[in-house]
């Protein structure tokens, strides 16, 4: 591979062990739990970083540790409309008139002596709390007339301020290295007056589909045709991650096409995803390609959809080569290539999908000795319990079973046929943000 490289920067990739293959020659299957741990083991987050305006960082992941340099809020403020008093002076049995001194605020501090005990100040949402002051009584519950305002009993010292300090104390780690930026974290960062923030260049994806079948949408269509929808679903998936796309198009089964495009893929991108061609048939060139030009790990992964999967190095570039079904290329995209792409572009600790566990209302067929990812719909009964149930049929080309669906149902390696009413683990599909 001789190609220019674009980047400055890629995922490093250690070796730290060989990437055993053990599709050909060894009948046993990988556990996916394997399957994950290896593909961590050979990714490295990328390591270029750029400084950009916080409004622009939505989705990024920060390369370093933001620290406050103040507390927010930077002052102890009112948190409602009202009027500020000593709270020790407030009435406990009777209501009690306060004479109104002047008015706070939020911006426009009010500028008099300490507020004495039968003395109350005007206070607007956010103004600073005057000296002597520790108490907002909300304007809706007192009597204004003229300079004064009757307070009634019931109120609480200290009720309706908010403390400087209590949002981030000054040296508080706000948003750790390795975290993604989603809106909260751009919210806290302009709170704390920070314009820019240094995060880790934009991982770019290259993908490809393969096969003579495969046509894109708006070409003719004759018998035995097939229309591209995986390129469409890796967009998307990849559109939600934030990464940088590089489309390759659709490439026949022909030994030199499907080397071609590993080889422009791998030279355009930090990580390479192509779809169909990866099993043993007579035109399937993913894996011969793989080992001819970088470093096979090919897998036959106890699951059901999506096996078999290819993971290799493509020079610098980590591949994924998922299978051709559109259903299994999602269901390998979400539980190995989604994974992987977080902690190339330098997630730290991603987490696995949440799960939660509901009760399930179909029958599931299962094998043991295999984990099967159901498509479902996870709702609520009349009595508020979560529920789940498959949605149909479970051939792995029926892309319109994981439209209807909200979830996967996980059944795990050891289990057999769920029968309805029993308890199954659930991964919610929901976005990213
Ligand atoms: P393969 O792994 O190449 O044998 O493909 C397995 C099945 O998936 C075949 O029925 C293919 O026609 C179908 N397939 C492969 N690629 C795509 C694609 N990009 N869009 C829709 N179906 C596909
Ligand atoms: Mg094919």
């Amino acid at each position: 591979m001789t190609l220019s490289r674009h980047r400055e920067n890629v995922p490093r990739m250690s070796l730290p062990e060989p990437l055993p293959d053990c599709y050909e020659g060894d009948p046993d299957l990988l556990p996916p739990g394997e399957a994950r741990r290896r593909i961590r083991a050979h990714v490295r987050p990328i390591e270029a970083t750029e400084t950009i305006a916080v409004i622009d960082a939505l989705g990024r992941v920060a390369a370093r540790d933001a620290v406050s340099p103040m507390d927010v809020p930077g002052h102890t403020n009112s948190a409602m409309d009202g009027y500020a008093c000593a709270g020790d002076s407030l009435p406990r049995d009777a209501p009690r008139w306060y004479e109104v001194v002047g008015t706070a605020w939020a911006g426009r501090p009010f500028a008099g002596p300490a507020v004495g005990p039968s003395q109350a100040v005007r206070i607007m949402t956010g103004a600073i709390l005057p000296a002597g002051a520790d108490t907002v009584v909300m304007q809706e519950h007192v009597e204004a007339d003229g300079g004064r305002v009757r307070i009634p009993p019931g109120n609480r010292p200290g009720q309706h301020v908010r403390r400087a300090g209590e949002d981030v104390a000054a040296g508080a780690v706000v948003v750790p290295r390795g975290r993604r930026i989603m809106p909260a974290e751009m919210g806290l960062l302009a709170s704390l007056g920070v314009a820019g923030i240094e995060v880790r260049r934009t991982l770019r994806v290259a993908y490809f589909s393969t096969g003579d079948e495969i046509r894109a949408p708006g070409e003719p269509f004759e018998p035995g045709l097939v229309y591209d929808s995986n390129r469409f679903t890796m967009h998307g998936m990849l559109g939600r991650l934030g990464v940088d796309v590089v489309d390759l198009g659709i490439v026949p089964d022909r030994r030199e096409a499907v080397f071609d495009a590993l080889r422009e893929a791998s030279a355009r991108a930090d990580v390479v995803l192509s779809s169909g061609g990866a099993s043993t048939g007579e035109a399937d060139y993913v894996k011969e390609a793989l080992h001819a030009l970088g470093r096979v790990g090919f897998w036959r992964i106890a699951i059901r959809p999506g096996r078999p999967l290819a993971f290799g190095l493509l020079g610098d570039s980590v591949f994924f080569g998922l299978p051709g079904n559109p259903v299994a290329v999602m269901v390998t995209f979400y539980q190995f290539v989604e994974p992987a792409l977080r902690a190339a572009a330098g997630e730290a600790d991603p987490r696995p999908r949440p799960a939660v566990e509901a009760r399930c209302t179909t029958r599931l067929r299962k094998k043991p000795g295999r984990v099967e990812y159901y498509r479902a719909v996870l709702e609520r009964d009349e009595a508020g319990a979560l529920v789940v149930r498959a949605t149909g049929r479970t051939g792995s080309g029926l892309l319109h079973t994981m439209s209807d669906a909200n979830s996967f149902i996980v059944l795990p390696e050891d289990g057999a046929t769920v029968e309805p009413g029993a308890t199954v683990e659930v991964q919610p599909f929901f976005g990213l943000m």
